[in-house]
């Protein structure tokens, strides 16, 4: 991440990785500045789009205070935060509603004590497993230079039988993770998307060859690795860009010399959805976007936490549904659909 402004928390520096980053911002630039709070930040007086490219340039370094995590149901039993927004600027992200006006990314110090925390809830639940989800409010890897927290948890839960930890990533940042003993107890899930959809709808991410360059290093590695196809966004050449993709990453997989050919994988497939909120914030800040957020040519459903979405409709869900099935079905054949929504 190329911050233009870092903002460190007083109390970050009594803390080894705090004074760590202090020290190498202010011989490296850009100059950080000591805040009280890190929910506290000043940023310069802008609106929109400009307003939230700065945020996302902005890296606050701060001590995690809440340390009971938040539960993470149905893929994992909890968060662990780790890392709080990301520098990606995807015009789709679910972030830019969630963390409203704080989009800046944030990273924690205390990771000891965030590790300890979530060490405790395992100790808490045994004999079951316990699973984690560390991509909940962001996306950890870009941040991993800076901080080391994946592979300060990759190898603690590589020692723990009882653990598990998993998390997504746009990011193809995979180097520093390839030799940790992760024992099988990480699966880490790559966020893919069609050439089309990457170049008109995220910024700031790596682009497709890259992040299926760094699945195929992170299969070969021995972890266990997914795939979140997300948006699925039905334009008129989903077919054939959808199905370019999943053969891409076929051919990748293969050429890892993985043994059987491709893993034991699973995909997370989610058609393209948003709520009246959303396109409100997504309008704000991308005001020439090109997401389709046509309300008349969608579905309305409402949700069980009292809030609706407009979905794609149920003929179209099929195609996608069957699509998706077969494709996949021939090009891997030991994969699972968690789910297709
Ligand atoms: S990479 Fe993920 S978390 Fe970051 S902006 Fe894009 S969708 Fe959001």
């Amino acid at each position: 991440m190329r911050s233009a402004r870092v903002f460190i928390e007083e109390r970050a520096l009594e803390y080894p990785l705090g004074k760590e980053l202090w020290d190498r911002f202010s011989a490296r630039g850009p100059a950080p500045t000591l805040i009280g709070s890190h929910n506290r930040v000043g940023l310069p007086s802008l609106k929109g789009f400009k307003a939230y490219a700065e945020a996302k340039r902005t890296l606050v370094v701060g001590v995690r205070k809440t340390l009971s995590f938040q539960s993470c149901k149905p893929s994992a039993h909890y968060q662990l935060p780790l890392v709080t927004s990301c520098p990606g600027m995807c015009e789709y992200c679910y972030l830019m509603t969630t963390l409203g006006p704080r989009p800046y990314v944030r990273v924690y110090v205390n990771l000891d004590e965030i590790l300890g925390r979530a060490l405790d809830y395992v100790e808490k639940r045994a004999p079951e497993v316990t699973v984690f989800e560390g991509a909940a409010t962001s996306d950890p890897l870009p941040l991993e230079t800076l901080t080391g927290a994946l592979a300060k948890v990759i190898t603690a839960f590589g020692r723990t039988a009882l653990a598990r930890f998993r998390f997504a990533t746009k990011d193809d940042g995979v180097g520093p993770l390839l030799d940790l003993p992760h024992e099988g107890h990480t699966e880490v899930r790559f966020s893919l998307n069609t050439r089309t959809v990457i170049r008109r709808h995220e910024h700031r991410v790596p682009d497709l060859e890259r992040r299926v360059a760094a699945a195929a290093r992170t299969a070969a590695a021995g972890y266990p690795v997914g795939f979140l196809i997300a948006p699925i966004i039905l334009d008129s050449d989903w077919r054939a860009d959808y199905g370019d993709l999943l053969e891409e990453l076929a051919t990748a997989l293969r050429e890892a010399g993985l043994p059987g050919g491709t893993p034991p994988t699973t995909f997370e497939l989610i058609t393209h959805r948003f709520t009246p909120k959303a396109k409100q914030t997504i309008r704000g800040i991308f005001p020439g976007t090109t997401l389709p957020l046509d309300e008349t040519r969608r579905r309305w459903k409402m949700g069980q936490f009292g809030y609706g979405k407009y979905l794609y409709r149920a003929e179209e869900m099929e195609e996608v549904r069957s699509f998706f099935e077969e494709r996949i079905a021939a090009l891997f054949p030991e994969a699972k659909i968690l789910y297709l929504v």
